[in-house]
């Protein structure tokens, strides 16, 4: 009996040291980062910390970084040097900076930026409890950078907002080391949780109300465990009862294989979308970003998946001006683009991250030039994004009713299967429906219809 009184004692002086207290976190980059705010979240929800929306009311506030373009790193910078005016009027505000670019570029913000309380890279979240203790009793600081081989936080689920679709992190880290991209050295090795693991936060998200499930991964189709690789696993997942929809996102065209396809095109529920990251059109700037396939073998793979579902919508990340790319090899990059008709393209201009092997490659492109064959890829694009829309007038979409258009409150907005959007009108429906609808116009990147009788 004494033990328990003490360990209630105990949790009392935690609840507060922390009561009242509020937390922020601003999140940049991809969906990754969204999934990690979400587990830091439970972390602070844990401590005895509430979420806040006003960022001035904040007893601690994170920032969640991003360190894939220059872009990215000089917003998070930006912000950090605005937020040190908070910090100066409260003292004991506690200021973070989580992922990629804490694991980056922790010397420099140690030394620029004195000011910051905690330093944490995406494999040291579990820390955040005791950082909060430590900060709070002894005003300590905390900087911890270290990845982890096995860190995949298996048994914390995220703290979701509200809504349709559930992300649940499968796998962290990546092995492919494109010459172009930080991932690897911030995120590092690849490592995959378990199916029983994700199964368990699949049948968690469906009993929260989330009817759609997206599988997230660094390189999302490596995904190995000893009891199975990806496709095993979209398997196991599409049996939870209640699962709507899964995508998943982002695989890497050399880990599609026919096991994968024929899993996808036997289960309803998994949708007929496939992201895949084409990068670039020939063969020569390809091998020089290491992406381990050809322009040839990527069409191949196209045909391919569109035999095992012809319907499957495909969408593409491009990445114009890579070092040494002449205007020939720009080219091929358009004739592939034109070739397979991508419902939706990511265009992004190269940008040098120092520490990769493209980095210091002495051929760079200039920025006029890559903004040149950016927009003429945007242009093509758009064309082709609005031609494989208006391949869709007259065909009846399964949609999942989402929100209010915000052009209209007469009319919802929902994404198909392939996922793209289609506003409606609004009948007797309510939020959350699956209903039909029949596809009667295709506007840029947007569908329009009408529910079917
Ligand atoms: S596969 Fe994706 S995450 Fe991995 S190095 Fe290449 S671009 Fe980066």
């Amino acid at each position: 009996m004494p033990e328990l009184v003490n360990s209630q004692q105990n949790i009392s002086l935690i609840q507060n040291l922390t009561s009242n207290k509020k937390y922020y976190i601003q999140t940049y980059g991809c969906q990754m980062n969204v999934y990690d705010s979400e587990l830091v979240a439970t972390q602070l929800e844990n401590s005895g910390y509430e979420k806040t929306d006003k960022i001035d009311k904040a007893d601690a506030i994170f920032l969640n970084t991003c360190a894939i373009r220059e872009k990215a790193e000089e917003t998070v910078h930006n912000r950090l040097s605005n937020l040190h005016t908070l910090k100066k009027k409260n003292p004991k505000l506690i200021l973070g900076v989580l992922g990629c670019m804490a694991q980056n570029l922790k010397n420099d913000l140690l030394e620029s930026k004195p000011y910051v309380d905690v330093i944490l890279g995406p494999d040291s979240y579990r820390r955040i409890p005791e950082l909060i203790k430590s900060r709070e009793q002894k005003n300590e600081y905390l900087v911890d950078t270290k990845l982890s081989k096995f860190e995949v936080y298996e048994d914390l689920y995220p703290s979701r907002s509200e809504g349709i679709n559930a992300w649940i992190s499968i796998m962290r880290g990546c092995d492919k080391f494109c010459t172009f991209c930080i991932v690897p050295f911030t995120r590092g090795r690849e490592r995959s949780r378990s199916i029983e693991s994700i199964v368990e936060e699949t049948k968690k998200c469906v009993s929260e109300g989330f009817l759609e499930i997206t599988l997230l991964g660094q390189n999302v189709n490596s995904y190995k465990t000893p009891n199975g690789t990806f496709p095993e696993l979209l398997k196991s997942v599409a049996s939870v009862k209640g699962v709507k929809r899964i995508r998943y996102t982002s695989p890497h065209p050399q880990d599609i294989d026919d096991d994968l396809l024929e899993v996808m095109r036997n289960h309803s529920n998994i949708c007929n979308q496939i992201h895949l990251p084409l990068q670039a059109g020939s063969n020569r700037i390809l091998k020089r970003m290491n992406r381990t396939y050809t322009k040839q073998q990527f069409l191949d793979l196209v045909n391919k998946i569109r035999k095992y579902m012809p319907e499957c919508s495909l969408s593409t990340d491009v990445i114009v001006g890579f070092p040494g790319e002449t205007d020939e090899e720009f080219s091929e990059t358009l004739e592939v683009i034109d070739e397979v008709g991508f419902n939706s393209a990511f265009m992004f201009k190269y940008s040098s991250r120092p520490g990769t092997k493209a980095a210091e490659y002495s051929d760079q492109i200039n920025e006029d030039e890559k903004q040149s064959r950016l927009e003429k890829l945007i242009k093509l694009q758009k064309n082709k994004t609005l031609i494989a829309n208006k391949k869709l007038i007259g065909t009846v979409q399964e949609v999942i009713v989402e929100k209010e258009s915000k052009k209209s409150s007469h009319q919802w907005a929902g994404r198909t299967m392939g996922n793209t959007w289609v506003i409606f009108d609004k009948t007797n429906e309510s939020l959350k429906d699956n209903i039909k609808v029949i596809i009667t116009d295709a506007q840029g990147i947007t569908l329009f219809g009408q529910r079917e009788n």
